[in-house]
């Protein structure tokens, strides 16, 4: 398929220059010592410590009043926090779990929808030196146990209608869970998280961290399978701090938002660190998607930096341009994406809708941060994941039989996307997996499992993951690609494209349809839309079948489970549902309910 040419944007009036100018330069010149001078550091050099980093060095300096959390209710509540109150009651946090005997090391786990408390426990676990491990709040209590079993959860902070709903029936089952706290009541076999913090002792000295200290423990999203628990260590706030500024170009002055939830590392690298270590103000918005409510956010809090993900702007792109009328975003400098593919398309849409183009980066759970990206300096290539950031060896490479890897060094070739480990948030164990973490790892490279290619201008292009490529008649064929030219079709809403197995070509190129509300299946459509992927993708690429279906199967944060509409195709068993998204394409299996 044609790649849509490329876009440039000229600074607007009074913005600030791009943190990272000049992109060539910046790798040259760039090593992880020299960025490291960027962050304070634990007073007297005892170490390295992400809360320290990301909220008191702000809070014992000039930015102490600056408003690090805005925090909007479900209900139309506005409530700011400021550096100097987040240092306090992070203090108070740590203080209260040095009170319950909590040693650095142990998993603090939090179960909450986005409010104000979410953030306190993050960040005072950090000081305190425990392991955090978000959890998402729409989780069912399957999910809840598998996760906080893996984990051995010692603490839990929760409100008391998750506690009662999802825990409570399985505490029994739980005997390494020692305190639940509460933060909106009380229960039986649970701690009020007011009256801890009232009665604990502000810890305002952060003790000594050792920079390899464990800090985070993060689930992938479950997309290939059950899902893992990747861990990493204080020394990713390094990681988070310079990607924000150089990915993400947060600049001082910069109302942040990114709408992921901390129940995905997105949620926490980019929904509460690295705009804290860079000392902006953060939008936390507790409600779910509404478009009309995202663009009211976007406007009335003047953002500047928006982070979100495709999923999300096909929902916006779906929703019309009626929620936008007369609505200024004229304060919005930079639009970014991560998590799944971003369709060509939606960049275009962005650039001509919102008057600015979304910024593609890719990463995963186990990188902990930004490793590839389309900086604001550079032109986006549509359907590019952009570049390597500074300090970061990206390679196309191909695994080789006996065990080892062979670069790639030509341009324009698919292969697997690897990373020279050494960036500072790599994750350090897969928790109680150590195989599965070797696995990743060979000939010198961390392997991603994803397949990708890069052009000779050094862009890379995402292809599929490892388990998704289609193998047709001797050619390798990411579905994204499809996927892209098949929701270029106006009647196309979602689609979905899989390899089903056939006895010549190896396997054929099959996708799902969901078409938009004014469009009804029909042959006559069908023709139609396979004869419009032949147009654009070619014969040896188009789907050779395509399903009409009501939705599109997706995991919890929008991912498409094409392992499910594999595994239903062949008649095969679903496998791991827990992060199926409920109602879309559910069977009813995930056992999943709303928060
Ligand atoms: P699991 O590992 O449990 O199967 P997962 O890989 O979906 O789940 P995450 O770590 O949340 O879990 O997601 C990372 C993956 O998301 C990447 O490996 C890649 O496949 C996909 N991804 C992330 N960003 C992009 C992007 N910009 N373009 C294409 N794919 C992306
Ligand atoms: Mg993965």
């Amino acid at each position: 398929m044609q790649a849509p040419r490329p876009i440039k944007k000229l600074r607007g009036a009074g913005e600030p220059p791009p943190n990272l100018a000049d992109y060539t330069e910046a790798r040259r010149r760039f090593s992880w010592a020299e960025a490291r001078a960027e962050l304070s550091g634990l007073p007297g050099g005892q170490g390295l410590n992400i809360a320290h980093e990301a909220v008191d060095r702000h809070a014992a300096g000039a930015r102490r009043d600056h408003v690090a959390i805005r925090w909007l209710g479900k209900d139309g509540e506005r409530v700011d926090v400021r550096y100097g109150e987040l240092a306090e009651r992070t203090a108070r946090f740590a203080g209260a779990l040095a009170g319950l005997g909590v040693r650095p090391g142990d998993r603090v786990y939090s179960l909450l929808g986005r409010t104000p408390e979410l953030y306190v426990a993050a960040l005072g676990a950090l000081r305190h030196q425990a392991i955090f491990c978000p959890l998402f709040s729409a989780f069912g209590p399957e999910p809840l146990r598998a996760r906080m079993s893996i984990g051995e959860a010692r603490v839990l902070v929760t409100t008391s209608r998750l506690y009662a709903r999802k825990v409570a029936p399985l505490r029994g089952e739980m005997p390494w869970l020692e305190h639940v706290i509460l933060v909106d009541g009380e229960a039986p076999g649970t701690l009020s998280y007011e009256r801890l913090l009232d009665g604990a002792p502000a810890v305002t000295r952060i003790p000594p961290t050792d920079p390899d200290q464990p800090a985070l423990l993060h689930f992938t999203s479950g997309t290939t399978g059950t899902p893992k628990g990747a861990l990493h260590v204080h020394a990713a706030v390094l990681m988070h701090h310079v990607t924000g500024k150089l990915a993400l170009d947060l600049h001082p002055e910069d109302v942040f938002w990114c709408t992921a939830d901390p129940g995905w590392v997105t949620g926490t690298s980019y929904g509460i660190l690295a705009p804290l270590t860079n000392g902006v103000t953060l939008v936390v918005d507790e409600a779910d998607f509404d478009a009309e409510r995202w663009y009211e956010i976007l406007e009335r809090e003047r953002v500047t930096v928006w982070y979100t993900a495709p999923t999300a702007i096909r929902m916006l792109m779906k929703a019309g341009e009626a929620p936008l009328r007369g609505r200024d975003l004229g304060a919005l400098r930079f639009l970014a994406s991560v998590g799944e593919p971003l369709n060509p398309d939606a960049v275009l849409w962005s650039d001509e809708v919102l008057g600015r183009p979304f910024h593609d980066g890719w990463w995963q759970t186990e990188t902990g941060g930004i490793m590839i990206a389309n900086f604001a300096s550079m032109e986006v290539r549509p359907g590019s994941m952009g570049r390597p950031l500074p300090g970061v060896d990206a390679a196309i490479v191909r695994r080789t039989p006996d065990g080892g890897v062979e670069v790639i060094e030509q341009p324009d070739v698919e292969g697997e996307l690897a990373l020279r480990p050494g960036w500072p948030s790599m994750f350090r164990a897969y928790w109680n997996n150590p195989e599965r973490y070797a696995r990743c790892f060979a000939g010198g490279w961390y392997l991603t499992g994803d397949l990708a290619r890069r052009d000779e201008d050094g862009y890379y292009w995402f292809v599929g993951r490892d388990d998704d490529v289609i193998k047709s008649a001797g050619h390798l064929i990411g579905p994204f690609e499809v996927e892209s030219a098949l929701l270029l079709h106006p009647a196309v809403a979602e689609a979905a494209v899989i390899g089903r197995p056939d006895p010549i070509a190896g396997e054929i190129v099959k996708a799902f349809v969901a078409l938009k509300p004014e469009h009804a299946p029909s042959p006559d459509l069908e023709r139609e839309i396979a004869g419009f992927a032949r147009k654009h993708l070619g014969p040896a690429v188009a789907p050779r079948e395509i399903a009409f279906t009501g939705s599109v199967p997706r995991t919890r944060s929008g991912k498409i489970m094409r392992r499910l509409l594999r595994a239903r195709e062949l008649g095969l068993p679903e496998g791991d549902l827990s992060m199926l998204e409920a109602g879309a394409g559910a069977t009813g299996k995930a056992g999943d309910e709303a928060p």
